[in-house]
């Protein structure tokens, strides 16, 4: 039996709010498709929890075995200021402000999120489609909505007409709202008077003579709605229906119930079966928001340099710290917190160096360790596949360390198990922390070089103990302790650790 038959997935559903059993479209295949980032400015370290959060979940797939084609866009145009289509789009008010070409401010910003995604390690999408690469099929499906009828041009503009759409279908199935009380509430802003009603939306909009991004249209030169770039390229690269879409749960109205929408209208289907959404970061109760300005930047959590911050963090710790509650969790921010999770993250490493370093020797194998550990390995896969629940398989994973830690002082020796069934542990036990919860050891590079140069120096001072020669070795001692060495010196020769 394969591991994803061994150990099904359940997953909750945010369009039914229910948890269901996953069986994607074709058993061995998962389309999973997730907002992107609007690439006009750099991303905060909230934006970094949505990806993170489904980079696990991206991750556990593969690991379990499914083949995966993971698609997350690039939001270049369409996006504007407020979600009442109204004001600048976002870009395009960043390249004006800044006198540089639109396309230089997505190239910049894009390249600044690949490199802050790199630095927590998180894998790269399958396909990574942009708005403006796709405006051909998204004016096609602006006509196919007019031909059916459910879209009205006004002066060079094409807004989505959902009281018409309601009328035969659902618009609020996913976010729960009612039609009339979106009605009722909510202002209708000056210049939205072009619109039926005025929660219809624009899935093309009319370019001002001052609008730079714009494209020829039927309508006239525009640009298309933010909503349209979604549905557009999830269906182009993942079928008119595909498993799994996810976002941050800010995303969930009216961007994803406008996805729903726009595809029900254009093919009759309902484009996705599995909705996820993520929770927010927060600051104090508060969600992390550029806007509300308690956000911060990965390089300023690095270097410690925000009023938030006591003292910088590394992303891994960062990352450990994300791991820690579930995804659909909010998670709030706090020195304590991060400083609580790099205690964690060094266990856990240190246990994961055990792991590596260990080699089987046969033994007499002990019937309840050897069940004890057949349950360890188990309960990592139940709780990864019981809605992607890190939290919990962090604890499984602690537990395991204790074994590693054991393993080290002897108080287990590795014959206690049978070789198959410590082969399976070593698996998984490091293909959790690398492959599914995607942790790494920091400075890779210069871990080997640090181990080796103290190893040195405790060779050295061995030698000054030996030859009486007190004054040295206790200055090498001395000087590590305040690098942050400590070494102990026991029977089995000198350990060090590092603080
Ligand atoms: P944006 O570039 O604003 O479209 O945001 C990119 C992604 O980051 C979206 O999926 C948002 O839901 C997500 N996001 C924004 N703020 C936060 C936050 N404080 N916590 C978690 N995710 C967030
Ligand atoms: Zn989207």
């Amino acid at each position: 039996m394969s591991l994803k038959e061994q150990y099904p997935i359940t997953l909750y559903n945010t369009l039914t709010k229910s948890k269901e059993k996953f069986e994607p479209i074709h058993p061995d295949r998962v389309g999973m498709y997730v907002c992107g980032p609007t690439v006009y400015s750099d991303v905060h370290l909230g934006n970094v929890r949505t990806f993170m959060s489904f980079d696990m979940i991206y991750r556990y797939l593969l690991y379990i075995g499914y083949k995966v084609r993971y698609v997350r866009n690039i939001t270049d145009v369409g996006h504007l200021e407020n979600d009442a289509d109204e004001g600048e789009d976002k870009i395009a008010k960043k390249a004006r402000l800044e006198q540089l070409e639109p396309m230089e401010i997505v190239q910049h910003y894009t390249n600044g999120f690949h490199d802050v995604l790199k630095q927590f390690n998180l894998l790269p999408p399958s396909i990574e489609p942009s708005a403006t690469g796709h405006i051909m099929e998204q004016i096609e499906m602006v006509q196919d909505l007019l031909d059916k009828g459910l879209a009205y041009e006004v002066n060079g503009s094409v807004y989505f007409d959902v009281t018409k759409y309601d009328e035969k279908h659902s618009y609020g199935k996913l976010s729960g709202r009612k039609i009339e009380e979106m009605m009722e509430s909510g202002r209708m802003l000056d210049s939205q008077d072009e619109k039926r009603n005025k929660i219809d939306f624009a899935i093309w909009k009319k370019a001002s003579p001052s609008h730079i991004m714009r494209w020829n249209s039927p309508w006239g030169e525009g640009f298309p709605g933010w909503h349209l770039e979604c549905t557009v390229m999830s269906t182009k690269y993942l079928g008119e229906t595909f498993d799994i879409h996810g976002g941050g749960m800010d995303l969930l109205f009216p961007h994803h119930e406008c996805e729903i929408a726009q595809s029900v209208a254009s093919t009759g289907k309902d484009p996705v079966k599995y909705w996820l959404h993520t929770n927010m970061l927060t600051v104090n109760g508060q969600k992390m928001s550029k806007s509300l300005g308690n956000s911060f930047l990965p390089q300023e959590l690095f270097a410690g340099e925000h009023e938030l911050l006591d003292r910088g963090y590394s992303a891994m710790v960062v990352r450990f710290f994300n791991l820690q509650s579930h995804y659909s969790s909010t998670l709030d921010f706090s020195n304590e917190a991060l400083t609580a999770a790099e205690k964690g993250y060094k266990r856990l490493m240190e246990g994961y160096r055990i792991a590596t370093g260990l080699s089987y020797q046969a033994g007499t194998v002990d019937t309840e360790f050897e069940a004890k550990i057949k349950q360890n390995i188990g309960e990592l896969f139940e709780n990864m596949s019981d809605d992607f629940n890190s939290a919990k398989t962090l604890a499984v994973l602690f537990e395991l360390t204790t074994t590693m830690n054991n393993f080290k002082a002897g108080n287990n020796q590795v014959g206690q198990l049978s070789e198959a069934t410590f082969n399976e542990l070593i698996k998984h036990y490091t293909g959790f922390i690398t492959d599914v919860l995607g942790l790494k050891e920091e400075q890779e590079g210069n871990q080997q070089l640090v181990s080796g140069v103290v190893e040195m120096l405790i060779k050295l001072r061995n030698d000054a103990k030996a030859a009486k020669n007190y004054a040295l070795t206790d200055k090498i001692r001395d000087d590590l302790k305040a690098l942050g060495v400590s070494l102990k010196d026991g029977k089995e020769g000198t350990e060090y650790t590092i603080d």
